[in-house]
């Protein structure tokens, strides 16, 4: 009775106590009007920065909580479902490898998000429009220089990142084929290109901002859609030549192979090269690019000099078949359907000046309305890259269907194992953090769903 009696009492104390501190918000009431509301030009413009704030956070804490996830699968003994891939010592290596780049990856991460966090709180986008604003009145030509300077600041910034994740990470597993010279020209030419692209599109959504601003998101809708649709066809051709050299491919009898089996799928191929990407990486890799008479299939050299030709033919036989289940063309309707969302949504946000001024900037403007509006996004973002994975995973599946020719299931097999030894890749991943960002299945599921054909035949 004593007990209950007691019990009783404290939960009355606590009720009266948290109903006069939570409920009574004089004092919350009070703070907002005499500190907060001064400083910010409206209440509204004060919310849409806790949003910025939150949802930046929020993305911070999901990305660190999947990586801990995946943490959790880590292990010093050999997993029994690896055995048929990795030896005792492959494997050890695999581990540490992943907890190199895991260690890493939190220091980067860290460091944008805090970065990030400091440039909104205290007002440093702000500052950079407002020394801009003393040299530039051009509200086409400020955009153009305000993020022609953060893109530099930025890639001063990761410049140290970059350079050890080459030179100390992937040096340490023998992955790094890059002199430092080349490390350097690299930066500067992908700064250079990247001006080029996307400033030249950022004038152009300005221009069309300023004057046709009641047509503005489907006119932006059209030129950012011809811009993707005009780099995926001019890709391999305009882009890839100012890092790599690609030559058609020299060896006579494996392009034989390749041609002989892209005929009996009635597929025309008149595009088979190599690049020399062992000049950077010692990794692997094959990729398909363009449309109609610009497809073209580009091979590492990493891939011909470790491969078997069989086992090349199996690899460009997926990628045929990505093609011919027009994979390539669902991607690309894909993202104008996407580009469509986020050009409307953008346009919406336009018609709200507080978003802009959220950063603390005096005056609107569309630099800081993108910005802003790039954060405020964040969850449909999320919600989008989630689904491109779903799909891509789905079509990687569909691809690799093509074993039910020639039954070539054992040699895509034998090829995906290579291709995880040599690249170290983590077969493994938490479900949670697969479901998030793997864009293929693990080669564990691939190798299980290619053993179904095997049966077959
Ligand atoms: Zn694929």
């Amino acid at each position: 009775m004593k007990k209950l009696l007691f019990l009783i009492s404290t939960l009355f104390l606590l009720y009266s106590t948290s109903y006069a501190c939570i409920w009574d918000t004089s004092w919350l009431t009070d703070w907002l009007t005499n500190c907060v509301w001064p400083i910010y030009n409206s209440q509204f413009t004060f919310w849409i920065e806790i949003y910025i704030i939150w949802f930046l956070t929020f993305e911070f804490i999901l990305t660190k909580v999947l990586a801990y996830l995946n943490t959790l699968n880590w292990s010093d003994e050999l997993p029994t479902e690896l055995k048929w891939i990795y030896d005792e010592e492959k494997y050890k290596k695999s581990q540490s490898y992943e907890k190199e780049k895991h260690k890493f990856s939190i220091i980067t991460t860290s460091f944008s998000f805090i970065v990030m966090l400091l440039m909104i709180i205290f007002w440093g986008f702000w500052f950079i429009d407002a020394f801009l604003r003393n040299y530039v009145q051009n509200p086409m030509i400020l955009t153009i220089t305000f993020f022609a300077l953060i893109v530099f600041l930025q890639t001063l910034l990761n410049l140290p990142f970059s350079y050890y994740s080459t030179f100390v990470i992937e040096e340490k597993f023998w992955f790094n084929k890059s002199t430092k010279k080349l490390f350097f020209i690299d930066s500067i030419k992908s700064l250079v290109l990247g001006y080029v692209i996307w400033l030249s599109l950022l004038a152009l959504l300005v221009f069309v901002y300023n004057k046709l601003w009641n047509n503005f998101w489907w006119i932006a809708w059209i030129i950012m859609s011809s811009f993707s649709l005009f780099f995926m066809l001019f890709y391999s051709t305009l882009i890839v030549p100012l890092f790599n050299k690609q030559i058609p491919l020299q060896d006579q009898e494996l392009k034989k192979k390749i041609e002989e089996f892209a005929k009996k799928v009635w597929f025309k191929l008149d595009n088979i090269y190599e690049m020399d990407a062992s000049k950077r990486s010692s990794k692997w890799n094959a990729y398909f690019s363009g449309f109609w008479s610009k497809k073209r299939i580009v091979l590492f050299d990493t891939l011909i000099k470790d491969l078997s030709q069989d086992e090349i033919v199996a690899v460009l036989a997926h990628e045929i078949w990505h093609y011919k289940r027009k994979h390539t063309l669902q991607m690309l309707i894909f993202s104008i359907i996407q580009t469509w969302v986020i050009m409307y949504l953008f346009s919406l946000a336009l018609e709200i000046p507080e978003i802009s001024l959220s950063l603390w900037a005096k005056l609107p403007s569309f630099h800081m309305w993108l910005i802003a509006f790039t954060i405020l996004f964040t969850p449909v973002s999320i919600i989008l890259s989630l689904f491109w994975n779903i799909l891509s995973r789905r079509n990687e599946y569909q691809a690799d269907e093509f074993a039910w020719i020639n039954n070539e299931a054992s040699l895509l097999q034998s090829a995906l194992k290579k291709l995880s030894l040599n690249n170290l890749s983590n077969l493994r991943p938490h479900k949670a953090y697969e479901f998030f960002y793997y864009s293929h299945p693990t080669v564990l599921k691939r190798l299980a769903f290619l053993e179904k054909f095997k049966k077959v035949w």
